[in-house]
């Protein structure tokens, strides 16, 4: 039972594809990563892991770009400020956590270099450096329609706090363009696309393995892209050669496909999404149901679906409960180092048993060691 937070545990289906595909891809012979990435073979897996994305995530490849880079999101938070934030333009991020101040740091170095300036429009970091909820609309100080973009984090991977899970804590509504980091939220849940104008995700978490990038650009902001950036970070670049400018993470791409593909087998995002609702449901229930024993720090209208975070009443006990979980094959709970405590990651590849096991487990410790 992997809780990984990412890389994370991954659809068996896909695998077993990967398996049986992996020698002789479609009776060419040989396996999809000896194949050109320009030649036919290749390029209808390209093809197909794109429309899945685009369908997917409800970006229609007439009026949105679908794009495969690699460099995380990480590079990302670098390369959107070098495409969209120049020189006497403003963007403003929303910081609900670890990675949205990380993406706003990343844009003050391309300030340094020559960009535009990033300012917080809010932030949620409480006195002890935790973060526990999104911002209301009225926290918001936006610059307004002359703003290049709003950032925002859907999901803060870290402190477990998620956006629009209901309707007390919508996306901001702005202006400017919106721009999203999806890396752990991405295609987990139903969410309107044309909310936005840029969608970026690590495939590690939902929907496939590391290596691979998914970057969903409206077609007008890919246009506003700069130009005098190098070629090879204008997303226009990516955009023009559908990802094949250079030689793109071919397998990683393949398992994207196969990841989704199960994922539409399945019955696609409502499917999954009430899916990891259940999954969600039961950890929190074992989380409010302890009589205090755990507790979770996050308000409970941004409780993430996707990374369940708790604390025990003491460091020793939380790796008592880390040590004996693994013993029941339960693995990857540990809290992020920047934060302790206990992280459950919930992808949509993570299965409702492995999630009643661990409530299961919670209940039992509680009872012994509460
Ligand atoms: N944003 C979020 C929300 C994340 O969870 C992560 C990875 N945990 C990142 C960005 C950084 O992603 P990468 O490691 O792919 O650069």
């Amino acid at each position: 039972m992997n809780f990984n937070a990412g890389p994370a545990a991954l659809p068996l289906a896909a695998l077993e594809r990967a398996r049986e595909e992996l020698l002789d891809f479609e009776g060419s012979g040989m396996s999809i990563m000896e194949h050109s990435h320009r030649g036919k073979v290749y390029e209808k897996v390209h093809d197909e892991a794109t429309s899945l994305v685009a369908e997917l995530l409800g970006t229609p490849l007439d009026a949105w770009d679908v794009l495969f880079v690699q460099g995380g999101a990480s590079t990302a938070f670098a390369q959107i400020p070098m495409n969209f934030l120049g020189p006497g333009a403003t963007a403003d991020f929303v910081v609900t956590g670890a990675w949205g101040e990380k993406a706003f740091a990343e844009a003050r170095t391309v300030k340094a270099i020559g960009g535009g300036e990033p300012r917080v429009a809010a932030s949620t970091k409480r006195d002890d450096k935790s973060y526990v909820r999104v911002p209301r609309q009225d926290e918001l100080a936006l610059t307004g329609e002359g703003a290049a973009y709003v950032h925002v984090t859907s999901n803060e991977t870290i402190h477990g706090v998620e956006y629009a899970l209901g309707p007390e804590t919508p996306f901001p509504k702005v202006e400017a363009p919106l721009i999203v980091d999806m890396s752990s939220d991405i295609l987990g849940r139903r969410v309107d696309a044309a909310q936005f104008d840029v969608i970026y995700a690590g495939a590690q978490k939902n929907i496939g393995p590391s290596g691979v990038t998914i970057v969903a650009l409206k077609k007008e902001m890919t246009a506003r892209g700069r130009r005098d950036i190098p070629t090879v970070f204008q997303y226009r670049t990516v955009a023009e050669n559908r990802s094949l400018y250079n030689t793109p993470p071919t397998f990683g791409i393949y398992l994207v496909r196969n990841t989704l593909g199960w994922m539409k087998a399945e019955g696609g995002v409502d499917a999954i999404e009430a899916r990891n609702r259940k999954k969600a449901k039961a950890i929190y229930d074992a989380i409010d149901g302890s009589g205090g024993f755990y507790r979770c720090p996050v308000e409970p209208a941004c409780r993430s679906i996707m990374n369940v975070v708790w604390r025990l009443p003491t460091p020793e006990l939380e790796e008592a409960f880390v040590k004996e979980a693994a013993a029941e094959a339960m693995i990857g709970l540990k809290g992020h180092r920047a934060v302790g405590g206990i992280r459950a990651s919930i992808y949509n590849a993570a299965e409702l048993s492995w999630c009643e096991a661990l409530a299961s487990f919670m209940n039992d410790f509680a009872k012994r060691r509460g």
